[in-house]
């Protein structure tokens, strides 16, 4: 049974979930079993996600559209970490605080087709995506238990994905941990001081200063961000001020950004020779839905580098191409229309 563990100095949560029948000793066997070319040569056969295999997945809990075929499934992740039948009764093993590892894993199959990746979709089947992330996050905030739902893609083995068929997941969570609630302290400092929101604050500057924007639209922004931890970094913002996510428009706004994360993930994939990256929407806990000071956004993260002993040691990225650089070499790119 899966579990949360506390660490007692820095009060940080570590999910403890055992593989049944894993031992020490298969780590050391499965170590090279993996690779890139393992992963791009499955088959469709064998992958669950591929039409005609809709009887390997859990029933689903959302399909798009309900009727015919479909274009969008979600179903619970049969291989979570955490588990939706769970308390979240708090635990003590002596002075260590612990939970039972409660919480909801899903999988958003993108798309019927094994090969497609976002960055080669069509703009309405990006938006399908981006429409299921928003009503599977209204639909699971309706557990009374659940503080953070966390939405990411990962792309590419090096980004820690081994099913090749394009996919995101969902993971909602009772606990809202500190590597979030950091930057909540701080956005609540800022609006305390300047009255105003820092995640505008820090669109204002960005557009003002321009040299790191990749591209823009009318409510959208994409820019490799000043303070960038490893090239390439991306992030896209609404412009206008919106701490969560599940507050988006569906259908102008979720098209608008629909054609700006595919217009930043194909000029990554042109760019960089379709890289392994992880995505992930950042918005606001459950119940800050409102919040003057919090802002949701998207942040894209090329595996180009792997943090080294420096970077964990230190919380200091050491970032080998300025940020000016990644902007300007992607936005300059000429991409396939
Ligand atoms: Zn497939
Ligand atoms: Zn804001």
């Amino acid at each position: 049974m899966p579990e949360f563990r506390q660490n007692l100095a820095t009060k940080e949560w570590v999910i403890i979930a055992p593989e049944r029948g894993k031992r020490p000793s298969d780590i050391k066997k499965e170590k090279d079993d993996e690779s890139a070319e393992d992963v791009a040569n499955q088959n469709t056969t064998e992958c669950p996600f591929c039409p005609g295999h809709e009887d390997k997945t859990d029933t689903p809990v959302y399909v798009y559209p309900e009727k015919g075929d479909w274009q969008v499934r979600v179903v619970p992740n049969k291989y979570a970490a955490l588990q939706p039948h769970l308390a979240t009764t708090r635990t003590w093993v002596g002075s260590f605080l612990a939970a039972k590892g409660f919480g909801i894993a899903e999988v958003v199959i993108e798309h019927p087709d094994h090969h497609l990746s976002p960055a080669l979709m069509k703009l309405g089947e990006v938006a399908n995506i981006l429409r299921a992330y928003k009503y599977r996050q209204l639909e699971i905030r309706k557990n009374e238990k659940i503080n953070l739902i966390t939405v990411f893609r990962n792309h590419g083995p090096r980004a820690g994905t081994s099913l090749a068929h394009p996919h995101s997941q969902i993971i909602a969570t009772p606990i809202v941990p500190p590597h979030v609630r950091y930057p909540m302290e701080q956005a609540v400092l800022h609006y305390d001081k300047y009255g105003t929101c820092v995640h505008c604050d820090l669109i204002t500057e960005e557009l003002r200063q321009k040299e790191r924007i990749i591209v823009e639209s009318e409510k959208f922004v994409a820019f490799c961000p000043f303070a960038a931890r490893s090239p390439f970094e991306c992030r896209i913002y609404p412009k206008k001020h919106q701490a969560s996510y599940m507050l988006i428009d569906d259908d102008e706004d979720i098209f608008e950004l629909a054609s700006m994360l595919r217009e930043v993930l194909s000029r990554l994939y042109y760019g960089l020779n379709n890289p392994d990256y992880n995505y992930i929407l950042r918005s606001s806990p459950i119940g800050d839905e409102d919040t003057r000071y919090l802002h949701w956004y998207m942040v894209i993260i090329p595996k180009i580098t792997t943090p080294a002993g420096f970077e964990i040691g230190s919380g200091i990225y050491i970032n080998t191409i300025a940020p000016e650089e990644s902007a300007r070499y992607l936005r300059e790119l000429e991409i396939p229309k």
